[in-house]
């Protein structure tokens, strides 16, 4: 297991990611949805892996979603910073975590592999993130 830690900008988000594989070898995405172009997100995840999520305030925290409204975009209210997407699944909490937000984000250096779930439906979708994305603890 490799462990990452990172966070917003201004401090008041943090998280820590596990994940099985070293960084260099990760598999990196850049989702093709319009928020992740925005941003140009570079993001990984791991099913055998492990997300923990904290906030001094989640009030700053903002849940965006949009689309199918079925994942939140977790994003500090003060600083702006897109930590990552987080879903609700019968195997339960999932994420994807944004590795541009890591202390150690150079250490992912793989080619983000572009990806386009634009016509998945909903259930399909919440399938593919309950058996492809990081097991989540949010602490709040
Ligand atoms: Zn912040």
């Amino acid at each position: 297991m490799s462990t990452h830690r990172g966070g917003c900008h201004c401090g008041n988000l943090r998280l820590t990611l596990r994940l099985t594989q070293s960084p260099d070898r990760v598999r990196l995405r850049a989702c093709g949805c319009s928020f992740c172009r925005a941003n140009k997100t570079r993001t990984a995840s791991d099913p055998n892996g492990a997300v923990e999520i904290w906030a001094d305030n989640w009030d700053d925290v903002s849940d965006y979603r949009f689309g199918t409204a079925t994942a939140d975009f977790v994003i500090c209210r003060r600083c702006g910073i897109y930590l990552g997407a987080k879903c609700e699944t019968p195997e339960g909490t999932r994420m994807v975590v944004n590795t541009n937000c890591l202390e150690d984000r150079a250490a992912f250096s793989g080619a983000p592999a572009p990806t386009d779930h634009d016509g998945e439906s909903v259930e399909s979708r919440i399938a593919r993130r309950a058996a492809n994305w990081t097991p989540t603890v949010v602490h709040r």
